[in-house]
């Protein structure tokens, strides 16, 4: 063989090798990149934010992976909007008031948010069990039901709960999808109770008013029919007109003074006020009634206790109170108008209150009273409470201490009444207390008898 050929048999050995090299060297890369493009494909399938590939050939797989890296930016902008409504969403439905419950075909919760979970009581996971599950309320189950066959349905029905069952509207829904419906629950307790407060308070205020004008209408007519021609008769149907038309006054004036507290129209501008002498006036004021049925009145009052008070409605508040603990006290009997320094119940370090007791020994109150005993129209109407004086005709009208409360709390004060062992009552009024600025100043009116024990 001659050199030449030699020559060309190396020269196209090295060729081929380098060729077979070459196409190796391609085939690796091609493959390293096809590799890549599936790894990343996967991932995004999978919802990861996958990296974008790094390919600049101008052949097919350059264009290839320009097309899978536009795709990736596409899907990873439409999975982070729906991401955001999502949040948008959940902050939505957990921040409602109403309860919301989504269920899918099978009645199964595929939603359930915290007002839904704070109602119903849940605890553990609640999406995926049923709603008899979550909660056993028949009634819901069949909005549930209708609203699974297609219908919108709203009832209003009551879910158990403490201290007593929460009143709820629950509307149904089905889920456009046709695959499950949406239950919304409104809490309406508080609504229905003042619906009650105020259906109850009409009938009240009728049947106070009946009272009083059916006996001036009866002794009228009865004067009329000739009762007026024998005087004996005549002073007394009179004087039970008399005091019909008082009572009905007393009555008008009640509720108009709560209707105005109510509405925000009774103007009260606190400033400092010296106790000792509210009390002592309110003492002097109440003195001819107290001297008739021989109660001692007592004041246990600091000199230096201020209350940050509207000086007409604190006169209000001690008059109820003490015409009351002369009302229902027997003759004979004590009543002592007592005050101090006290701390309120979120901050028992800080005396910023000042508490005024009116303390009498008189029957005092059932327990079973106490809790209502501040709302309007409420009497303890039994035959002890009219040995006190106050009949039904004549008497109170079961709107003083409702005042009492309406007027303490537009002064961001509170009430309460406690009992007194062996017998008798202690209503207390606590107010905000104001700084002692006057206390040399002299105190005027008559010092009375010191308290009894
Ligand atoms: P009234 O005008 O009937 O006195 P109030 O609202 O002032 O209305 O009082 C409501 C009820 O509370 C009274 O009917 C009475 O039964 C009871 N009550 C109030 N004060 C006393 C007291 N010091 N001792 C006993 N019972 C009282």
């Amino acid at each position: 063989m001659g050199p030449l050929r030699v020559a060309i048999f190396v020269g196209a050995g090295i060729g081929v090798l380098l060729a077979l090299f070459m196409s190796g060297l391609a085939a690796h890369l091609m493959a390293r990149t096809v590799r890549d493009l599936v790894d990343k494909a996967r991932a995004v399938a999978a919802g990861e934010r996958a990296g974008r590939l790094s390919v600049h050939t101008g052949d097919e797989l350059g264009g290839l992976a320009g097309s899978f890296n536009r795709l990736a930016d596409a899907l990873e902008g439409v999975v982070s909007t729906l991401a955001a409504e999502r949040d948008r969403f959940q902050a939505v439905l957990e921040s409602m008031r109403e309860a919301v419950i989504a269920l899918d075909a099978g009645c199964q919760a595929t939603l359930v948010n915290r007002t839904a979970v704070d109602w119903l009581r849940l605890r553990g996971e609640a999406v995926g069990r049923t709603l008899l599950e979550l909660a056993r309320v028949p009634g819901l189950q069949q909005l549930a039901d209708r609203a699974l066959d297609g219908q919108t349905a709203s009832a209003e029905l009551d879910l158990p709960g403490r201290p007593a069952p929460r009143r709820v509207l629950a509307h149904a829904a089905p889920l456009s999808s046709g695959r499950g419906c949406i239950l919304v629950l409104y809490d309406v307790t508080e609504i229905r109770r003042l619906e009650r407060i105020r259906r109850d308070f009409v009938a009240n205020v009728s049947h106070e008013l009946r009272t009083p004008v059916s006996i001036v209408r009866a002794n009228a007519e009865t004067l009329l029919d000739g009762a007026l021609d024998d005087p004996g008769s005549a002073r007394r149907f009179v004087d039970g007109i008399h005091r019909n038309a008082e009572r009905l006054t007393r009555l008008i004036g009640g509720l108009l003074d709560i209707s105005r507290l109510e509405a925000g129209k009774y103007a009260i501008a606190p400033v400092a006020i010296d106790l000792r002498r509210a009390a002592l006036r309110t003492a002097s004021a109440l003195g001819s009634l107290a001297e008739d049925k021989h109660i001692q009145v007592a004041i246990d009052v600091p000199a230096d206790l201020r209350a940050m008070a509207d000086p007409q409605a604190l006169d209000q508040i001690l008059t109820n109170l003490v015409a009351n603990a002369l009302k229902y006290t027997p003759a004979g009997g004590h009543v002592v108008i007592a005050a101090h320094r006290a701390a309120p119940a979120d901050a028992p370090d800080a005396a910023t209150l000042v508490r005024i007791d009116v303390v009498d020994d008189g029957p005092g109150l059932d327990p079973r009273h106490r809790p209502r005993i501040f709302e309007r129209f409420y009497r303890v109407d039994d035959g002890r409470a009219r040995a006190g004086g106050a009949s039904h005709e004549t008497g109170g009208t079961g709107l003083g201490l409702a005042i009492v409360k309406h007027l303490a709390e537009a002064m961001d004060g509170e009430v309460g009444v406690e009992a007194v062992t062996p017998h008798g009552s202690r209503f207390w009024v606590a107010l905000p207390s104001a700084p002692v600025t006057d206390l040399h100043a002299p105190v005027t009116d008559a010092a009375l008898s010191p308290p009894f024990s």
